[in-house]
């Protein structure tokens, strides 16, 4: 009797327990002793990759998964401008991996660093070799770092940060901020979109701005915006920004950086040369380097990835597939969001892998929680259906807060409690 691998799947799935032996697909060992299951290999275990993970082996039992990932712990973005603020501090938004191999996920810890997609194998910087069955890349973005003149050295030497990926730098930001004297002046510089976070660049000003505000009162925030308008929550920031800060936040649109100072502490943008005690400049992104070892970060510029939108698998490299920020989609670039993939993702692949066909219409949400002061808060929600030709389309359902309030605040944390749980637990 031979049996391929999705026919063992199917059976298996169904709870009928047979032995084989001569499987072939599984990482070339050598030995066929036993059935190999199909392996999905995930790399990043940020929001998409981690959530990926967890529910490939929830749903498709039968599938070995293993989870690449190079640090130690997760360090969460939402709620990290609350750190900034010195209203939550590091260690309440950093969490173990822990509880994930708990879940029949195999963790490695290393980078990858190459992918043979003919082959199917990923390679590691510790020099591991691990064959896939089919792949999920979950990088999230790389900074491009060049792309601000400058930023480089002025990040090397500590006197700038982006703060745009949670962990050293947002504790060096907070310090720097401790540090600066009342009366100073905080520049906070972001690119035009697409970027992580649509709304990120404007809870942080709220939330520096609230800081500033019990402790350096005769302080402002330059908010230099590579954008022609505030892309998110524009009537909550105003109003934060003129009700609870007035004059303290000097919004500049159309200002993208173009270079940085460290030693004379300048953002230039076209128009300026912009002074301040604190730079923040965030640059331009892209999709994780790992996207380009894949050859799957194919959009026109090759800055992002492009994707069948029901599966996540890539548009053009079969059996990889890419979720979370590094994908190219009229969708925010939110960790909600990158769960939401990451879930249709693994469903559609435990789907492929038992020869069945995936979910033609999944739908998908997005929430997306800002805080405007240390007890108020404000939020956008969507629901996305997607439709065959058109993609994921907005659904009436959904809306947004004009003003933040306690209640808002409340339901922010224990969404991000929640999606930390859901992701890792
Ligand atoms: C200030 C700020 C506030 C934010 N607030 C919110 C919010 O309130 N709500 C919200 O929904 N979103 C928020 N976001 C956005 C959210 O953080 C991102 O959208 C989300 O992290 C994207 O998830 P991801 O899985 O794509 O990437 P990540 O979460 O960044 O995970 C990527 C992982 O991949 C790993 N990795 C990268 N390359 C490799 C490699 N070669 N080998 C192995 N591992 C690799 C990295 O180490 C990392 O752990 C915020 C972002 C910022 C900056």
């Amino acid at each position: 009797m031979t049996l391929n691998r999705r026919d063992f799947l199917k059976v298996s799935g169904a709870g009928v327990a047979i032995t084989l032996t001569g499987c072939s697909s599984q990482p070339s060992s050598g030995k066929s002793a036993s059935m190999a299951k199909p392996h999905v290999v995930v790399v990043g275990a940020g929001f998409g990759g981690a959530t990926c993970a967890k529910y490939i082996r929830q749903w498709g039992p039968n599938v070995d998964v293993t989870l690449i990932e190079p640090n130690d712990k997760f360090v969460s973005c939402p709620l990290s401008n609350w750190v900034l603020a010195g209203m939550k501090n590091l260690d309440f938004i950093t969490h173990g991996y822990d509880n994930l191999p708990k879940h029949g996920i195999k963790m490695v810890k290393d980078y990858v660093t190459g992918i043979d997609v003919e082959k199917r194998v990923v390679t590691t910087k510790g020099g591991a070799k691990i064959s896939y069955d089919r792949l999920v890349l979950a990088p999230g973005v790389e900074m491009l770092t060049d792309s601000v003149k400058g930023f480089k050295e002025a990040e090397a030497a500590g006197k700038v940060v982006h703060a745009w990926k949670a962990g050293p730098q947002t504790a060096l930001l907070r310090k720097q901020l401790e540090a600066m004297p009342d009366g100073g002046t905080y520049v906070l510089s972001v690119p035009a979109a697409p970027y992580r976070c649509p709304p990120g660049p404007y809870e942080r000003a709220c939330m520096v701005a609230n800081y500033f505000k019990q402790a350096k009162p005769k302080s402002k925030i330059i908010l230099l915006d590579g954008n022609p308008d505030i892309v998110s929550k524009k009537p909550l920031f105003t109003d934060a920004w003129n009700t609870l800060y007035p004059g303290m936040v000097d919004y500049r649109p159309n200002n993208a950086p173009l270079a940085v100072d460290g030693n004379r502490m300048i953002v230039t943008t076209e128009f300026d040369d912009v002074k301040g005690d604190v730079l923040n400049v965030v640059p331009k992104q892209r999709a994780g380097e790992v996207c380009a070892q894949a050859g799957v970060r194919n959009d026109s510029a090759g800055n992002w990835c492009t994707v069948n939108l029901a599966t996540f698998e890539s548009t053009t490299v079969p059996n990889v597939h890419i979720i979370g920020d590094s994908i190219l989609a009229p969708l925010p670039k939110s960790g909600h969001m990158a769960t939401n993939h990451a879930k249709v993702c693994a469903a559609a692949i435990v789907e492929l892998l038992a020869g069945r066909q995936p979910d033609p219409i999944p739908v998908i949400a997005n929430t997306c929680y800002s805080a405007t002061s240390g007890t108020t808060s404000g939020y956008v929600a969507h629901v996305y259906r997607f439709e065959a030709g058109k993609g994921y389309v907005a659904q009436p359902e959904g809306g947004a807060t004009p003003k933040g309030s306690e209640l808002v605040f409340a339901y922010n944390e224990s969404w991000a409690k929640n999606i930390w749980a859901n992701a890792l637990d």
